[in-house]
This record gives C-alpha cells, sequence and structure tokens, in this order.
C-alpha cells in the first residue's frame, strides 16, 4: 500500500490546543513535525530550534526572498514561515509530516501541494476557546483580543478543511488525528500504483470464457 509520506495541515485558533495536542501525537506516534520560522519573541521555556527558529524580520525577508519557505503569513503582527528544505526531504523518504500553520498558510500549501490533508482543531465552544487563551497566562489581554478577534475572521475557513477535529478530551483527539492519517493512507487515489500492479498480477488468472 501507499508508502509515500503525508502532508499533513493542521490549522485552529490560538488557544484551541494544537501545541498541546502536537507534542502528544509525536510522543505516541512517528510523525515528522516542521519547526516554523517566527519573528515573535519566545515564549517563557520556549526553545530556538524545538519550538520555532526564532529570527529577525531582515533574516525572515531575506528567506522569504531566496525562495526558503514554502508558505508564509502575518499573524496578529508577526512573520510565521514553513521552511521547504525538511518538508520536502522528509516526505521524499516516505514519512509523513505535519504543518502547525493558521489557515492562510494551510491554503498556500493546498496549492502547492493539492493532495494535502488539511485538518482544523476546534475547542467545543467559544467560551471555552476565550478562557483556554485567559488560562494560557501567556499573552496580554490586549493580545487576547487580537487572537479572539482573528479567530472569528478564521472561523469563515473551517467548511474547507477536509476534517473538524473538536479538541475536548486531548487523549482521545489525539487517537482520532492519527485514525483520519492513517486511513488517508488507504484512499485509492494514493494507491494507484498498487492498484495498477494488482490488476496487472491478476490478469494472468483471467479466463476467455465466463
Ligand atoms: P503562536 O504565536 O501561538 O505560536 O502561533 C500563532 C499562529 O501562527 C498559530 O495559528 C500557528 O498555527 C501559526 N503558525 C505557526 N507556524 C506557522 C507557519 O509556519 N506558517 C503559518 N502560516 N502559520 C504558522
Amino acid at each position: 500500500m501507499s508508502k509515500k509520506g503525508i502532508l499533513t495541515v493542521v490549522s485552529g485558533f490560538s488557544g484551541a490546543g494544537k501545541g498541546t495536542l502536537m507534542k502528544a501525537l509525536l510522543k505516541k506516534y512517528e510523525y515528522g513535525l516542521s519547526i516554523s520560522a517566527t519573528t515573535r519573541a519566545p515564549r517563557v521555556g520556549e526553545e530556538d530550534g524545538r519550538e520555532y527558529f526564532f529570527l529577525t524580520r531582515e533574516r525572515f525577508e531575506s528567506m522569504i526572498k531566496q525562495g526558503e519557505l514554502i508558505e508564509w503569513a502575518e499573524y496578529v503582527g508577526n512573520y510565521y514561515g514553513t521552511p521547504k528544505k525538511y518538508v520536502e526531504d522528509q516526505l521524499a523518504q516516505g514519512k509523513d509530516v505535519i504543518l502547525e500553520i493558521e489557515v492562510q498558510g494551510a491554503f498556500h500549501v493546498r496549492e502547492q501541494f493539492p493532495d494535502a490533508l488539511l485538518l482544523f482543531i476546534t475547542p467545543p465552544c467559544a467560551e471555552e476557546l476565550k478562557n483556554r487563551l485567559i488560562n494560557r497566562g501567556t499573552e496580554s489581554l490586549d493580545k487576547i483580543e487580537k487572537r479572539l478577534s482573528r479567530a472569528s475572521e478564521e472561523a469563515v475557513y473551517m467548511k474547507d478543511y477536509d476534517y473538524i477535529v473538536v479538541n475536548d478530551d486531548l487523549d482521545e483527539c489525539v487517537e482520532q488525528l492519527n485514525d483520519i492519517i492513517e486511513s488517508e493512507h488507504s484512499k485509492t487515489l494514493r494507491n494507484e500504483a498498487f492498484i495498477e500492479e494488482m490488476s496487472k498480477q491478476l490478469e494472468v488468472f483471467k479466463k476467455g470464457d465466463r
């Protein structure tokens, strides 16, 4: 069956719990998580090269110019982008790769990789989203308001994703994500070479009369 790596894009409102979800998913299953470049400042506990590559605006703009990013977007005043090399190398080796990026970036990825799988993570309701952002305690009230306002803009695009995953229970959500990606490997469209080969092998059994 399909050994080609699947490129999965995971988006979701800020505060939906994507970061925690990705960590839990990677702890249990083997996926390559792309590390993005950003111009935003590191949060307490974040390390350069682990959560993000933290860059100056100049360095980021030079990466754009040199064509080193698959996609990039501005999000609440900062640049975020996906370095090309890692993703291309992993996919070429047949590994499944996950990009955790916002909606504009997701659709740019789909333009370049039409068979990318797009998943959208959301908490069960808006109130829960607000509470999670406040309880996370990493952003000022002003930034939280900006992120919530951005969430209401992003909601328009939820319907364009392949799957919506409600992040209510972390463990259940991890299993659901893994199941979706696993099933994707079985899609007929991703197994055309297998189908062709199997049909060819079966031809020797073909009888003229029925
Ligand atoms: P945060 O500042 O909370 O880490 O991320 C803010 C938003 O930027 C999130 O929605 C996250 O998914 C998105 N993001 C992170 N990396 C990238 C990237 O490489 N490209 C794009 N387009 N968005 C990204």
